[in-house]
C-alpha cells in the first residue's frame, strides 16, 4: 500500500509526487496519457518564475517528471476506471489493477472546451490559443479575436488590449454573459469590437493563423476578419465524472477544497485545474500539489 496515490501528471501530480518524495513518503503517480498536462499543448511558457526568457511547455513538463522521479515518485500510465475512497484504504481502480493507498490527490486537471472546428485543431499553438494569460505577449501589435462571452473571454479581452491593436469578441449572441463590471469595462475599452451574434464557421491560415470566418446567426450572412490570433474562451471542462457523485463539486463540476486542499472525504485532496479556485495557471497548480502533499502528511501523523 502506498503513502500517495496521485491522480494525474500534470504540474499539480507532479509538484504532489515531488513533495511527497522528498516527504519520504511512498508515492505513485497514475497518468493516462504522458506526463506534463495541458503545458505540452503550450508552446511558450512566460509566467512560470525561474525562467526569465520562457521555457517550452514540454520542457517544462519533463523538468517537473524528471524533478518528481528523481525525489522517488513511480509513475505509471493506466487509465482510472473507478474510486473507492470512502475508507482508510483509498482504492483506485484501473484496467489491470486495484492499487490501495493511504491517502490520494486527484489532479486530472480540466480540458478547455473547444469549438470543434477541423482548423481549430490543426492550428492549435500556431495563432489559436486557449490562455490569453499564457499566450497574450505573443500577439504585440497584431489583431486578434477572441470567441465567447463569458468572464474568461472579456477578462482576457481586457487583458489582451496591453499588447494587441485590436481585441475582437466574438460571440454567438447580441448579449455578454459576463459580469456587468467587466462588460462596461470592455465596452469603455476603445481597442476591443464585439462582433455579436455569430459563430466561427473556420479559422483561416494554413501554417498560422491568418483570419476567421463567421456567420451571423441572424442573417446568415459570412464575413472575414485578419486577426494573426484566435483566443477560444467558451468555457472549460473538468476531468470529475468518475467522483462527482461522492465528492463536493461547485456548479461547474469543479471539486471543491479548503486551504488545506482537503476534500470532503478524509484523506483524499484535489489540487490543479480541477479544483474549484480563481486561477488556473501552471504555478497555482504547483502550489496546490505542494499544500496537498503538506497537508496528507499531517492527516497520515493523525492517524497512524
Ligand atoms: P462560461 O461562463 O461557461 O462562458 C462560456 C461562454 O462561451 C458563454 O458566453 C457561451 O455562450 C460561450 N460558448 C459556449 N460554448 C460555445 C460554443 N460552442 N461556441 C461559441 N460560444 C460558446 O465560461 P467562462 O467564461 O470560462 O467562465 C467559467 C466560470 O469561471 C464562470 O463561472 C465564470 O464566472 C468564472 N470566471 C470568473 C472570473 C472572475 O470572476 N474574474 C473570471 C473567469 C471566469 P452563451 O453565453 O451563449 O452560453
Amino acid at each position: 500500500m502506498y503513502d500517495v496515490i496521485v491522480v494525474g501528471a500534470g504540474p499539480a501530480g507532479l509538484t504532489a509526487g515531488l513533495y511527497a518524495g522528498r516527504a519520504g513518503l511512498s508515492v505513485l503517480i497514475l497518468e493516462q496519457m504522458y506526463p506534463g498536462g495541458q503545458i505540452t499543448r503550450t508552446h511558450m511558457v512566460d509566467n512560470y518564475p525561474g525562467f526569465p526568457e520562457g521555457v517550452e511547455g514540454i520542457d517544462l513538463a519533463m523538468r517537473f517528471k524528471d524533478q518528481a522521479e528523481k525525489h522517488g515518485a513511480i509513475i505509471e500510465t493506466a487509465q482510472v476506471t473507478g474510486y473507492d475512497l470512502f475508507g482508510t484504504e483509498k482504492k483506485i481502480v484501473t484496467a489491470g489493477e486495484i492499487y490501495k493507498a493511504k491517502t490520494a490527490v486527484l489532479a486530472m486537471g480540466a480540458s478547455y472546451r473547444e469549438l470543434g472546428i477541423d482548423s481549430e485543431r490543426k492550428l492549435v499553438g500556431s495563432g489559436v490559443s486557449y490562455c490569453a494569460t499564457c499566450d497574450g505577449a505573443f500577439f504585440k501589435g497584431k489583431d486578434v479575436a477572441i470567441i465567447g462571452g463569458g468572464d474568461t473571454a472579456v477578462e482576457d479581452a481586457l487583458y489582451l488590449t496591453a499588447f494587441v491593436q485590436r481585441v475582437y469578441v466574438v460571440h454567438r449572441r447580441d448579449e455578454l454573459r459576463a459580469q456587468k463590471a467587466l462588460q462596461k469595462a470592455a465596452f469603455q475599452n476603445e481597442k476591443i469590437s464585439f462582433v455579436w451574434d455569430s459563430e466561427v464557421e473556420a479559422i483561416l491560415g494554413d501554417v498560422k493563423v491568418e483570419g476567421i470566418r463567421i456567420r451571423n446567426k441572424k442573417t446568415a450572412d459570412t464575413q472575414t476578419i485578419d486577426v494573426s490570433g484566435v483566443f477560444v474562451a467558451v468555457g472549460s471542462i473538468p476531468h470529475t465524472k468518475e467522483v462527482s457523485e461522492f465528492l463536493d463539486t461547485d456548479e461547474m463540476g469543479y471539486i471543491v477544497t479548503d486551504d488545506a486542499m482537503r476534500t470532503n472525504l478524509p484523506g483524499v485532496f484535489a489540487a490543479g485545474d480541477i479544483v474549484s479556485k480563481s486561477l488556473r495557471q501552471v504555478v497555482t497548480a504547483a502550489a496546490d500539489g505542494a499544500v496537498a502533499i503538506y497537508n496528507a502528511q499531517n492527516y497520515l501523523r493523525e492517524n497512524e
